[in-house]
């Protein structure tokens, strides 16, 4: 059942998921809605490369759950957040021979969007999304596009996104009488949505493209290289991170002042240290050297969440921006989010 739609989820998953400049770690999501009720998407947890037919995505009422979000009643006392991942649990539907995964966090928005969804968190992108010129850079690229696009300022993941994004899709509809296919998330990332799966990549792909011709970022995405000490310990021989820190002499407060989006929070500043030796990552400081003490996979992880951040500070400053940082407030909430609390406890899973 639904074959064509999985093998659907599959290739666009791959099409992102494949790429480190896309998607970092266990981040990123992809969805297919296979009829009218029901829609495939990532399950948290895993990669976006790890989907096929039948691994990696769960069967949710995508229905259910946008009538959720099209009734919210705001002025009852509830705890929307809780309740809302509620919902996304309660519409999963049990397939036969698929395991019972959960869904992705970020579910909601899929949920009333198009017919495939591609959310990524591209660095391309990122600079733009975690810059202070942002908004009007986007609207200088994209202003003038045969398809339409929205930028949601920075709002805390989860329910409020979902109900942002919501909001702001009726709006341009009004406004503009189209269903807008691309997304910028301030401090956080990128959505392309279509009703034909080719179109989702392409589109998708187009996007970065052409925010790298815009900021003439033509050169190859660096590659990661990790070298194998024993089972628990690797050291970063990825070139573009090991000449960045022997090049700086930085302190922790490095990554902690500048929180670019969450899961540069959930994935990199939870687990490095600068200068002590027992954490997941140890950046020595004075030698350049990075030492992980962790599994492959993990180390893989936090490598491509380092490389991610670093790529996009320095695109940031190389593209003559001003770097836009997640306030107190809101790295607080990720810290206390139940839901990214389940994420980082599974990173530990994620194998290539
Ligand atoms: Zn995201």
């Amino acid at each position: 059942m639904y074959e064509q739609g999985l093998k659907e989820l599959e290739i666009i998953s791959k099409a992102a998921g494949n790429r480190i400049d896309y998607v970092q770690g266990g981040g990123g999501n992809t969805s297919v809605k296979l009829n009218n009720e029901l829609m495939a998407v990532k399950a948290s947890g895993f990669k976006l490369n790890q989907i096929t037919p039948t691994e990696g995505f769960v069967v949710v009422n995508y229905k259910n759950i946008k009538t959720y979000y099209e009734g919210v009643d705001l002025s009852q006392d509830v705890d929307f957040e809780k309740e809302s991942v509620e919902v996304a649990k309660k519409n999963v539907v049990e397939m036969e021979g698929l395991k019972v995964l959960r869904p992705s966090v970020e579910a909601g928005f899929h949920s009333i969007m198009k017919k495939y969804v591609i959310h990524t968190h591209p660095v391309y992108a990122n600079i733009l999304c975690c810059s202070k010129e942002g908004a009007t850079v986007v609207e200088k690229i994209f202003g003038g596009r045969e398809y339409a696009y929205l930028w949601i300022p920075y709002i805390n993941p989860g329910f409020c996104l979902t109900l942002k994004i919501k909001e702001e899709i009726d709006l341009c509809i009004k406004r503009c009488g189209k269903f807008p296919e691309v997304v910028f998330m301030e401090n956080h990332g990128l959505i392309v949505t279509a009703d034909d799966y080719q179109r989702a990549v392409e589109l998708h792909e187009e996007v970065n493209n052409l925010i790298r011709g815009n900021f003439k970022l033509q050169e190859a995405y660096p590659v990661i290289n990790l070298e194998k000490v024993d089972d628990n310990t690797f050291r970063s021989k990825t070139e573009y991170i090991v000449n960045y820190f022997s090049e700086k002499d930085i302190s922790r407060d490095f990554f902690d002042k500048a929180a670019l989006y969450p899961d540069q929070l959930v994935y990199l500043n939870s687990s490095l240290s600068v200068n002590g030796s027992e954490n997941k990552l140890n950046i020595n400081s004075k030698t350049g050297e990075l030492l992980y003490k962790t599994n492959y996979s993990e180390a893989m992880t936090i490598e491509e969440t380092l490389l991610g951040y670093l790529y996009v500070v320095n695109g940031i400053e190389k593209c003559g921006l001003d770097i836009k940082v997640m306030s107190e407030r809101e790295i607080e909430f990720i810290r206390n989010w139940e839901s990214e609390a389940y994420r980082k406890s599974l990173v530990k899973d994620l194998t290539k």
